[in-house]
């Protein structure tokens, strides 16, 4: 080949890759991952029609791959029953799967070293399934409130190969779901779209909410975990809250991608932890926790929404 035509396909080369659209390093980006599968039956669908619904759900609206936080101790309850399955069946849709511990309760009320046997508990479980990371989901994103117990668990993940699976959007989708599910069960009349708007909206706010709180007090926007649970209120509408997410400029990224982002390097030094990484990393750059919660974070909050707009009275 001449010496000018490979001069030529070098620079075309060049052209071409700076031309290639890069990935997107900014911008609202997001995860979708769910905790506590298989979780207990919400108000309307068995544990089996709930996975295909949100199975469906996902690939309907395009979601390549979700997190689904497995708390192993739910397998031995009746409504785990099919669990193993279920859990199959999230990676098979290509979703992946991630260590939520065996008994899901709070570090803060264990020795450290009871909370590391229930985790391992749950890794022996976990290992060499099709689609599991090494990643660790607290439970109530509870990460100790001494710093003996923290730094306890940072060393026994890193020694496991465990990454904190954090979050970085905190928001109460279980309330939503348990509000609905007595109503149901107490055979109150629902209005089901209102229901969808309250919970797509909640969740879409509370995205809005820690995406400003990061630009403000990291300077940019990291790809951000969205904390979700395996509720039927998701089986319902998870395609509509997709919608939500992506009509508010929200682009969905892969549960892989998020956890490539810089803050999955670095444990955040401070015991405010509860709120997910951005607002760990909000209150280390000096803001009051209280200012790191958003409205909806919260049941009263909550309950009160529902009653005016889910519930359907006779006087209207
Ligand atoms: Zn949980």
């Amino acid at each position: 080949m001449p010496s000018w035509s490979k001069l030529l396909l070098a620079a075309l080369a060049l052209v071409l890759g700076l031309a290639a659209p890069a990935v997107a390093q900014e911008g609202k980006r997001i995860a979708i991952s769910f905790d506590d599968a298989p979780r207990h039956p919400g108000g309307f669908m068995t544990p089996d029609q709930r996975t295909a619904a949100l199975i469906a759900g996902l690939a309907e609206a395009g979601v390549e791959q979700a997190g689904f936080f497995v708390t192993t101790g739910n397998l031995d309850t009746e409504f785990g029953k099919g669990g193993e399955d279920r859990i199959r069946a999230y990676v098979a849709a290509g979703h992946v799967i991630g260590n939520h511990s065996h008994s899901h309760t709070w570090l803060s009320r264990n020795s450290a070293a009871d909370y590391i046997a229930d985790l391992d508990r749950a890794e022996a479980w976990l290992a060499g399934k099709p689609g599991k990371r090494p990643w660790y989901r607290f439970p109530y994103l509870d990460e100790g409130r001494d710093l003996g117990r923290r730094d306890a668990l940072r060393a026994a993940l890193a020694q496991r190969g465990l990454m904190n699976a954090y979050v970085t959007i905190d928001d109460y989708d279980w309330a939503i779901d348990d509000l609905a599910r007595k109503a149901v069960e107490a055979k109150r009349p629902i209005d089901r779209n209102a229901l969808r708007d309250l919970y797509v909206e909640t969740i879409v706010g509370t995205a809005d909410f820690y995406d400003a709180m990061a630009r403000e007090n990291l300077g940019r926007q990291p790809a951000h975990v969205l904390l979700l649970h395996e509720t039927d209120i998701a089986g319902l509408f998870i395609a509509d809250l997709i919608k939500g997410l992506r009509a508010a400029g929200w682009t969905i990224v892969t549960m892989d991608e998020a956890y490539r982002d810089p803050i999955a390097q670095t444990e955040p030094d401070t015991l405010y932890l509860g709120g997910g990484r951005v607002a760990a990393l909000a209150n280390i750059a000096g803001k009051n926790p209280q200012s790191l919660v958003y409205e909806r974070t919260n049941e009263a909050v909550l309950e009160k929404l529902f009653e005016e707009r889910v519930i359907v009275r006779g006087d209207r």
